[in-house]
């Protein structure tokens, strides 16, 4: 099954897919997750990539489309992928045909007053759980930190970048009669419910 998991930042993406990974044994790649590992090596495409991302813009499309084209060459990629994060521009969108058959694309529609909030409150474990201090506070004892693009004016740049870049890309979807949206700001467990719904239909 191949698949994208669309939304703003915020939207519940990246617990969404480990959840649909999990349930389908295909691989969560996540663009974001792969930049941010190649700034912690400290690799140049790190170096080039914070750049970027601490002032909450996008990378050049080559270099995203290299790294997917790289990552999709793993063997775990052989009975489908699920993309959080990409594609983010039309380019993307329309070079990623090229390379793979989407069969659908998923979107968690969400306010941007709960998607401000999301972000600001976020906090992530090393071992990748995410919790939140307003919704859902770590537990006593475990050790969180914060990303460095989730303060308040990276956050607003990276919302309206979103909005300005999302509609041609549903635009596309919506052609090849892929594109499916859902609310993403109802409890989780109905959030996911409503993705495995449209999931079990493919
Ligand atoms: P994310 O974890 O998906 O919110 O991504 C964090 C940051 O990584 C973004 O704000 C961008 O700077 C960069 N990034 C991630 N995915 C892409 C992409 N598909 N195209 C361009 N930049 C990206």
């Amino acid at each position: 099954m191949n698949l994208i998991l669309m939304g703003a930042p915020g939207a519940g993406k990246g617990t969404h897919a480990k959840g649909i990974s999990e349930r389908y044994s295909i691989p969560h790649i996540s663009t974001g997750d792969i930049l941010r590992d190649e700034v912690a090596k400290g690799s140049e495409l790190g170096k080039t990539a914070k750049s970027y991302m601490d002032d909450g813009k996008l990378l050049p499309d080559d270099i995203i489309i290299e790294i997917v084209k790289q990552r999709l060459k793993e063997d775990d990629c052989k009975s489908g992928f699920l993309f959080d994060g990409f594609p983010r521009t039309i380019v993307q969108a329309k070079k990623l045909e090229g390379i793979a058959d989407i069969e659908a694309v998923i979107y968690l529609k969400c306010d941007d007053e709960i998607l401000l909030k999301r972000l600001t409150g976020r906090r992530m474990t090393d071992d990748g759980r995410i919790y939140n201090v307003y919704f859902d506070p770590p537990p006593p004892g475990v050790e969180v930190y914060q990303r460095d693009d989730d303060n308040e004016e990276t956050i607003r740049e990276r919302l309206k970048i979103f909005y300005e870049t999302f509609a041609p890309i549903m635009d596309f979807y919506k052609q090849r009669g892929v594109f499916h949206e859902i609310r993403g700001d109802e409890e989780r467990e109905v959030v996911f419910r409503n993705i495995l719904s449209i999931l079990e239909d493919i």
